[in-house]
């Protein structure tokens, strides 16, 4: 018998996931994790007494039930509701558009129907042409007074290509709304954990042997020796040594800076859609939780990022070349025995966190 039922490579939300569901049928658990903390790219370091998301803001949002119970049976969650900012210049609107938005962008806008007038007329533009890219997609949802103060700007930023250049799908995402409602989700259930997601984690991961700054693949064949089954949540490229080629993705760099005021910009989240600032957006942590005394404030400015070596990776990039070569990837992994491979690295795909919990149930259900 070997010492483990699993090893699980990577301590974020979907190997915390899988080890704490075997660990409730008694299996035995080894989890590692290259990085020197748990909890993977949510995990929040407590600074200032303000929990600082340090891989990029985190929301929770689900309509599943069950992933949302699951959640709340290792921390309770704030009543955090997303609604940012966006700032273009010196003017402010709220997101997602909806009728604050219009509001603000049309003057005579006070009812759905000024917004729809404004609407149509604006995407008079792209009668009889079905959209092929971002701008074209844009244009015909919102018009293009929204697309060029609020979109284009932020878009082109975040992927340093051309809206033209961009699938629309991307743009499918931001919720349009003719209702005064600045919540960004539509789900039934949102908040952030109280006392932040490291601790959703550590409660997640209790009871469990946890190896932290230890590599995979420094000791692949120890591991596979020491147990039946290998859960592998780092990229599916790296796994196979790139032999395919390399998957692309867009990484991001965070400046974090503490502040001596008590409260910098009034929200979590304020989007910076212009070209004006390098940076996408700023968020100031303390406004994820409501009981933050600091006299301080932690702040975080977010540049989008071309991938380099050493570098973390966040986006996906899916365009048909990097679709295809994760395709033949995923052909290789169903060829590796006793190996399960889950989560936003292994998959090569953009995952939300209740995702990525639920599709860890289903690997464990399955396996
Ligand atoms: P990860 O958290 O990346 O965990 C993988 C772990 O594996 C890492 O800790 C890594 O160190 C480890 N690892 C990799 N290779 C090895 C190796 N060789 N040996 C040992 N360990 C290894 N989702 C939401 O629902 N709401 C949000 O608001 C939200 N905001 C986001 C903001 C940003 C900027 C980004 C990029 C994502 C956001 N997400 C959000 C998505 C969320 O981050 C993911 O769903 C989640 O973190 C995925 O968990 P995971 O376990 O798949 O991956
Ligand atoms: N987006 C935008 N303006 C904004 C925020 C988002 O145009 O103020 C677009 C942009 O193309 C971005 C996409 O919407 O890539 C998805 O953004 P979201 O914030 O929903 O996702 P995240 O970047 O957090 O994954």
């Amino acid at each position: 018998m070997k010492k483990y039922d699993y090893i699980i490579v990577g301590a974020g939300l979907f190997g915390a996931t899988f080890a704490n569901l075997a660990k409730k049928d008694n299996k035995k658990v080894l989890v590692i994790d290259k990085r020197n903390h748990i909890a993977g790219n949510v995990f929040t370091e407590n600074i200032e007494g303000v929990n600082v998301h340090k891989y990029g803001a985190h929301i929770f949002h689900t309509d599943y039930k069950d992933v949302w119970d699951y959640v709340n049976s290792f921390v309770e969650f704030n009543r955090y509701t997303n609604s940012p900012i966006a700032r273009i210049g010196n003017e402010v609107y709220n997101m997602p558009f909806n009728m604050n938005t219009f509001s603000k962008i049309w003057d005579d806008v006070f009812t759905p129907d000024d917004a729809l007038r404004h609407i149509e007329e604006e995407k008079k533009e792209m009668d009889g042409i079905t959209p092929s890219n971002l701008e074209e997609q844009a244009i015909s949802l919102v018009g293009r007074t929204i697309y060029e103060k609020l979109i284009k700007g932020y878009t082109e930023k975040q992927w340093n290509r051309s809206c033209t250049e961009l699938p629309s799908f991307i743009i499918k995402r931001l919720p349009v709304r003719l209702t005064y409602d600045n919540n960004y989700f539509n789900d039934k259930y949102q908040g952030v954990p109280i006392g932040g997601y490291t601790k959703l984690v550590e409660n997640m991961l209790d009871g469990i042997e946890v190896k932290l700054e230890t590599n995979y693949f420094d000791n692949i064949d120890a591991y596979k020796e020491l147990a039946d089954k290998i859960v592998y949540t780092g990229p599916i490229d790296e796994y196979f040594n790139y032999s395919l080629g390399k998957l692309a993705w867009r990484s991001l760099k965070f400046e974090t800076k503490v502040l001596d005021k008590v409260n910098y910009q009034g929200n979590a989240v304020v989007n910076y859609t212009g070209h004006d600032v390098e940076y996408t957006r700023v968020i100031e942590h303390k406004h994820f939780e409501f009981d933050i005394e600091s006299s301080n404030t932690v702040v975080t400015y977010e540049y989008p990022a071309d991938y380099e070596e050493g570098m973390e990776k966040y986006y996906t990039v899916n365009d048909n070349e990097n679709n295809a070569l994760a395709e033949k990837y995923r052909e290789l992994t169903l060829k590796e025995k006793n190996v399960i491979f889950g989560g936003r690295l292994a998959e090569y795909k953009y995952y939300d966190m209740d995702d990525v919990i639920k599709s860890a149930f289903d690997a464990y259900k399955n396996n």
